[in-house]
């Protein structure tokens, strides 16, 4: 599909929830598609549902938007010249048309309320970008326990209007040229496409993306863990690695290439690409996808979305230089799924007393402390305070007294950091610095 400058896809929640994945989802590839051709991206809240419609979940929608980095050019925030972007303020334009089908024996009261009259039999195309070509036939949409069958309300007694009526007015009145919606959608689109032909409209391109499931197969809920965009975020995932696993659900950009960025995915986003088949959310994936953006990510932004976790740990990592904090980070390598997991395992740069709460060097034998004592003492006192310095004076101070080197480093590194695993343990003592070294084997009884 060749680039068109002239995309205008939305993203349309309704302000009822946070942004759960779903969601995110949906607006993910809306953005990907309106970036990719260098088009536009609209946010429209459909708040008509005036009793479960919170502003609060407006805000949360947006910060989520904004967390995953999806940014938009029209909406209730910023404006645009298709506003206003809330239905609620846009209840003249809905009664405008009801009128204009009213008049035209297109729609008829009943009971307070507007229906649209269904002609059935009619034979209706919809050309899916992603499900490709789905022929259907019109008809009322339910069948009332008497038997008759209904038509479509469009104004609800109360004088709301539903939400198939609503999206078509809006995508129109907003000169929207693409709808991309999950697919649970494409039972409404039939409905919507009639009332475009009512109303004398050309329909939008309709784009379907797949279901996202959990990993056994179940339309995704509550119980496959964090549903909410914020959920992923407080656990410690990176924005970057949770936008690349969104766009991961439903498309790659090919050559078995998994991990990308923004730039990347907008560059090769195509919409024909995208895969009818369920997408289903898995958490190993996520994990390993979160590991490899926290890899090659660098020192300073590191540190800055460590920081709050450590804090969250009881740590103070303002006690202690950026620089300190950013070398602890790059020794930990590629340790550590997430931002917390990377937080916990190296909690003992920022602090001893985790350490404490771990071991108590009850495993070291009585008889053998003397001789880690010696060593302990000798080594903290050793000239240069390096890596190098340290480990060649282990191993020379170990083949002198006929021991194995694991036998001083294996207590070294849990007095030092209270774990079995971590990077080297000199490159450790080096960083944590010879007096908070000596401190720990002193607590620990390990320097005589
Ligand atoms: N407000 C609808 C929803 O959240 C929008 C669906 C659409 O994109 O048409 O499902």
């Amino acid at each position: 599909m060749s680039r068109n400058g002239n995309v205008r896809a939305r993203f349309a929640p309704s302000p009822t929830g946070a942004l759960h994945i779903g969601g995110a989802h949906t607006a993910l590839f809306n953005w990907l598609w309106a970036r990719h051709n260098g088009g536009v991206f609209i946010l429209r809240v459909e708040d008509t549902d005036a009793e479960r419609s919170t502003a609060e979940y407006e805000q949360t929608i947006m910060d989520g938007l904004r967390w995953l980095g999806l940014d938009w050019d029209e909406g209730p925030d910023k404006g645009g010249g298709f506003g206003p972007y809330r239905q609620s303020e846009r209840m003249e334009l809905y009664r405008k048309y009801a009128d204009e089908l009213l008049d035209g024996g297109l729609a008829y009261r009943e009971n307070g309320a507007v229906l649209f009259r269904i002609r059935e039999g009619l034979d209706l195309l919809l050309d899916d970008a992603i499900y490709g070509e789905i022929k259907i036939r019109s008809e009322k949409s339910s069948v009332t326990p008497d038997g008759t069958v209904k038509d479509i309300v469009i104004i609800k007694s109360d004088g709301m209007p539903t939400y198939n009526y609503a999206v078509v007015i809006d995508d129109h009145a907003m000169d929207i040229n693409w709808v991309i919606r999950g697919e649970d959608h494409i039972a409404n689109t039939p409905k919507q496409m009639l009332l475009y032909s009512a109303l004398g409209w050309t329909p939008p391109r309709f784009a379907h993306l797949p279901m996202i499931l959990g990993k056994d197969k179940k339309k995704l809920s509550k119980r496959h863990g964090a549903t909410s965009v914020f959920e992923y975020s407080d656990m410690g995932y990176l924005p970057d690695s949770v936008f690349n696993f969104l766009a991961l659900l439903g498309w790659s950009p090919g050559g078995g290439v998994e991990i990308f960025d923004r730039t990347t995915a907008t560059d090769l986003f195509e919409l024909s690409k995208v895969t009818k088949k369920p997408a289903v959310l898995d958490v190993d994936k996520l994990n390993y996808v979160n590991q490899e953006h926290l890899k090659v990510m660098n020192p300073a932004l590191k540190r800055h979305i460590v920081e709050p976790f450590w804090t969250e740990l009881g740590l103070c990592p303002r006690d202690h230089s950026a620089k300190y904090l950013e070398d602890a980070l790059s020794l930990m390598g590629g340790r550590g799924q997430t931002t917390k997991e990377l937080a916990e395992y190296s909690d003992y740069f920022v602090d001893f007393s985790p350490v404490k709460e771990r071991y108590d060097a009850s495993d070291i034998a009585q008889d053998r402390r003397p001789l880690l004592c010696v060593f302990y003492r000798e080594l903290t006192s050793i000239p240069e305070w390096t890596a190098g310095e340290m480990e060649a004076f282990a191993r020379k101070w170990c083949e002198e007294n006929g021991i194995a080197l694991k036998e001083v480093a294996l207590p070294l590194r849990w007095a030092l950091t209270g774990r079995k695993v971590s990077p080297g343990v000199f490159e450790v003592a080096e960083l944590l610095g010879r007096d908070e070294c000596k401190e720990r084997l002193g607590y620990y009884k390990l320097i005589g």
